[in-house]
């Protein structure tokens, strides 16, 4: 499984998200505290975020490479500041193709997204536009064109066709961001000046809360909600 990150508050660096925490994507890369599904996420990397200028479209960097190894990112992203971010680094599964194109975030012009997990790609419904063959493009581009706002709804009946699917999920749009917790690990820490959804901890701040599984999580405008997905284990 992957791990993702997501922030929506006062902007911050990709470096002080991604890079800086003790415990952050980069460590997670080669050392996840909870990783259930594979050891190590080297097979790349990405990170997308909105201009603070106001645009709504996302801008994105990917790559296939471990994030420790690519030292023109640890150069830049202390310069590149965000209020909205969404980052990953993956482990990619069994079978799929390991190219930026695979690594989240995956984005539709306005979304972006990130899936944590591994999806049989013939229950999701037909639809064109995905970036990849990767199981988590295609359910991203699922996932879009039912649109993000139905995202619990698209995830309790995909959980339900493929019993063995995990699907935690993270999206945004510049000003909202969402989340799934569906068969891996999910915490959250909301501070003053924003909220920061992770796969797992960056550091150990007391503030961090664990999101059960079969959750939603919807922040936006300074307020955060957490409800129930339907569907039984
Ligand atoms: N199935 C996705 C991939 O191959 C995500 C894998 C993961 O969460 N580790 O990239």
């Amino acid at each position: 499984m992957c791990r993702h990150l997501g922030w929506l508050g006062k902007p911050r660096s990709l470096a002080a998200l991604m890079l800086e925490p003790p415990h952050g994507l980069l460590v997670q890369s080669y050392a996840p505290r909870r990783q259930q599904h594979g050891l190590l996420n080297a097979d790349g990397w990405g990170a997308g975020f909105y201009d603070i200028a106001g645009s709504d479209e996302p801008r994105r960097w990917r790559s296939a490479v471990p994030l420790w190894g690519d030292t023109s990112f640890a150069s830049v992203a202390p310069a590149l500041s965000s209020h909205c971010v969404v980052a990953a680094v993956r482990s990619a599964t069994v079978g799929m193709p390991i190219e930026a194109s695979a690594t989240a975030p995956f984005t539709d012009g306005t979304w972006l997204l990130s899936h944590n997990g591994v999806v049989d790609t013939s229950v999701l419904p037909t639809c064109a536009g995905a970036e990849s063959v990767c199981d988590s493009a295609i359910l991203a581009a699922s996932i879009f064109s039912r649109g993000v706002e139905s995202l619990g709804e698209l995830i309790v009946e995909v959980g339900a066709a493929d019993p063995r699917a995990r699907l935690n999920i993270l999206a945004a749009n510049g000003s909202r961001l969402l989340a799934t917790t569906w068969g891996d690990t999910l915490s959250m820490l909301h501070g003053s000046d924003g909220v920061v959804l992770a796969s797992e901890p960056y550091d150990d701040d007391p503030r961090w809360i664990d999101i059960p599984d079969r959750h939603l999580v919807d922040a936006h405008g300074g307020e955060v909600s957490v409800t129930a997905l339907g569907g039984s284990r």
